[in-house]
């Protein structure tokens, strides 16, 4: 593959962006290797970087005003020459210039930087200046933007007399010299020829999506005549952004359907139908349609790679039993990963009721089993008598071997990286692969993380046993909250009481939770009360969860380890401390845990005196609705994706110009129009499509890896 050109040396015969689009800043005009060095630390290393470096907003100063028709206050730009110049020292020294435009005259000011100041406004000069008009002994304007016009014409303008753009311009970037101004002045002059660049997006796709060409593009993004200009050429580099990235994930579903021809599984389905005839309630519509795309997908041999979305309480685990009975049956095992030892002590129980039916006995795998019984279970996995395996990181661990892997899923996906998908994945011979989450995430995110995967959702919940009711709180009423508690304790009701754990503080979280737990205890003396969290040994944790299901603990004071797969029908109470430290797609997880019998169960949201906006937004949020993918899109809203999905997930591409919200409506274009050129043209190879894998290459290079992997 060429190399970028050497200065200097680029020949018509190579058709490019533009000849310097890949060269160092360094050759733009006005850089130099100074100014490179900064630009560079500044995430700008290329001529490209620096073109797709947007303003952050522009200044209307196309408003152009004789001095006679000038108003106090408004924002304008004035021509006129330089008449009286003058230095006027004193208390408040400043720098007057005056001009005129033969309507009137106009007393300009500035307080410093006045030695430039007089060196480049030289009486007689003609220039432009841009800032309000002040009233004061005449007509005034206080360190106004100028620009001397040495060849005025009107358009020929950097920083007045027209929409002008403004630059980032925080700390790093003034102590570097790189001013708005000079921001200005380096890009200008390559963004006035549009004729040096030729479009890196077929025609085809520009026509499809009715995008603005890219010299049209960069030109209005940085020197629009109409603000709206400016909105059209940034939605086009935004559509860019997600259309690569797009184009990214389809080349690795490409990969791997085409490297990893897949098995198909030929089982007659007998097992998958004892397992769902042995179940208490029938398949919701939206359960059978999701099993049946699965079946899909294992009875075919392209290698399944798909996310199952669905909401708490959706029914994502029986989905997932019926369909590991499939590859049971035809002899091969399957496994299920989860993030948790809870989480998967509470699957093994529930696969294993689902299982009971086929005959077939679960085994459990964990960090925490050791011993005999460690090896005796490793065994088990490893000789294939062990058919369906539930485990948590154990199972990518380098003593876990499989005898023939059929079937990977996935549960809580987004507490996994891609490398864990891909460990456990290699575990087996090209199995199939199912990750599923009940943090449902907006499609566009969706689409975004796992653009490479086929995607099902469990739109519909099973018909409710209970209701939950939703309330915010603030301290007063806690004493209020504990009575009820105690009382509800009477009449059989359990409650959880959830501490935050957040990872930066963990410690001092933990030792909340510890400190309440003291404090409940004596609050409530006649009731017994329980302590879970993540550092609580795993069988003392069964055994307190024991007591809790069984109805000896009235009062289960936890941190979020409860978040997944808890399940005690009797608990109809759930206090959220410190609820708004928590996301709100967090809180709603916590919240499934209640409402899980008949009846009516509260859920409690505590928040602090004086709630921010925001918090209390969130919390009427919570209050309002129980949809989850409600929520999640509220959630990513409120937050924005970084926060949103936390810091465990590292997956999350960083977007330059386009915004995961605000630009929602591109995602599924851009995601079409990646994944139909790659249909066509599966590497590329098109004449057509040169410069798009060139700017493909620019962008996600030093990422080949991932076009790589599995
Ligand atoms: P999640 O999608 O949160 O993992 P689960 O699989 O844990 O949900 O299911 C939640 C509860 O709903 C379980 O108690 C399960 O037995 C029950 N359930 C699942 N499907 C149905 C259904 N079709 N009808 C009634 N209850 C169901
Ligand atoms: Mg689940």
């Amino acid at each position: 593959m060429a190399k970028s050109h050497s200065a200097g040396k680029s020949t018509v015969s190579a058709p490019s962006i533009h000849p310097r689009w890949t060269e160092s800043v360094q050759y733009v005009k006005g850089v130099g290797p100074k100014r490179a060095e900064s630009l560079n630390e500044l995430g700008i290393e290329t001529m490209a970087d620096l073109l797709m470096h947007l303003p952050r907003r522009y200044l209307d100063r196309s408003d152009m005003v004789p001095i006679a028709k000038l108003v106090p206050e408004q924002h304008v730009t004035v021509v006129g020459k330089v008449g009286m110049t003058g230095m006027l020292r004193g208390r408040m020294s400043r720098f007057e210039v005056v001009i005129s435009d033969g309507t009137g005259e106009l007393t300009l000011l500035w307080f410093k930087g006045w030695r430039y100041l007089e060196k480049v406004l030289k009486k007689g000069a003609l220039i432009a200046v841009s800032g309000q008009v002040r009233y004061y002994h005449g007509l005034q304007m206080t360190h106004p933007d100028f620009e001397v016009l040495e060849d005025w014409e009107a358009g020929n303008l950097t920083h007045t007399g027209r929409i002008v753009p403004v630059y980032p311009s925080g700390a790093e970037w003034s102590r570097a010299g790189l001013t708005p101004r000079s921001m200005r002045r380096l890009i200008k002059p390559l963004v006035t020829d549009p004729d040096s660049f030729t479009d890196y997006l077929p025609s085809s796709i520009r026509d499809a999506e009715e995008l603005p060409s890219l010299p049209w593009t960069l030109t209005n993004a940085h020197y629009p005549n109409e603000i709206s200009d400016a909105e059209r050429a940034r939605d086009r580099l935004a559509f860019d952004e997600f259309f690569f990235l797009e184009l990214t994930l389809a080349r690795r579903r490409l990969l791997i359907d085409k490297k990893d021809e897949g098995r198909a599984c030929d089982s007659s389905g007998h097992l998958a139908r004892q397992l769902v005839d042995g179940l208490p309630f029938t398949l919701t519509p939206a359960q059978k349609r999701v099993i049946k795309e699965i079946t899909g997908d294992i009875r075919s041999t392209r290698p399944m790679r798909r996310l199952l979305q669905g909401d708490v309480g959706a029914g994502k685990t029986v989905v997932a039993a019926a369909t590991m009975a499939l590859w049971v049956e035809s002899g091969a095992q399957t496994a299920l990963m989860v993030p948790t030892e809870i989480l998967a002590e509470q699957h093994l129980h529930t696969l294993t009721r689902l299982f009971e039916p086929c005959g077939i006995q679960p085994v459990l795998m964990t960090g925490s089993i050791k011993g005999a019984e460690r090896r005796e279970r490793l065994e088990m996995i490893a000789n294939g008598t062990a058919r369906v395996i539930i485990g948590t990181h154990a199972l990518i661990s380098e003593g876990t071997e499989f005898h023939d892997l059929g079937m990977v899923i996935i549960d809580e996906q987004h507490r996994f990286g891609v490398a864990e998908r891909q460990r456990i994945v290699n575990k087996g011979t090209r199995p199939d692969l199912l990750v599923m989450t009940a943090t449902p995430i907006p499609r566009t995110l969706a689409l975004t993380l796992y653009g490479d995967l086929d995607v099902s959702v469990l739109n519909q919940k099973p018909p409710q046993k209970g209701t939950i009711r939703t309330v915010w709180r603030t301290e007063d009423a806690r004493d209020k909250i504990y009575a009820y508690i105690n009382d509800a304790a009477g009449r059989g009701e359990l409650a959880y009481i959830v501490y935050p754990l957040v990872e930066v503080s963990e410690k001092s979280d933990l030792k909340a939770a510890t400190t309440a737990f003291k404090e409940l205890e004596q609050r409530f003396p006649n009731r017994n009360v329980g302590l879970v969290h993540g550092r609580v040994k795993p069988r003392d944790r069964q055994a307190v969860m024991n007591d809790f299901y069984a109805g000896n603990l009235h009062i289960l004071v936890a941190t979020t380890v409860i978040e997944v797969g808890v399940d005690a029908p009797a608990a109809r109470l759930m206090v959220i401390e410190n609820a708004e430290r928590f996301g709100l797609s967090q809180l709603h997880q916590l919240r499934g845990r209640i409402g899980r019998g008949p009846g009516e169960s509260i859920c409690v949201l505590m928040i602090g005196h004086g709630p921010t906006p925001i918090a209390r937004e969130r919390v009427e949020a919570m209050c309002q609705t129980d949809d989850g993918f409600k929520i999640a899109e509220e959630d990513l809203r409120l937050r924005g994706p970084g926060e949103f999905l936390g810091t465990r997930q590292s997956g999350l591409p960083e977007f330059t110009i386009a915004h995961l919200v605000r630009d929602a409506h591109l995602v599924e274009p851009a995601r079409q129009a990646a994944f139909h050129i790659l249909e066509t043209d599966p590497d590329l190879k098109h004449p057509d499509h040169k410069l798009l894998r060139s700017e493909w290459k620019r962008r996600y290079g030093q990422r080949q890896r991932l076009l790589q992997a599995g």
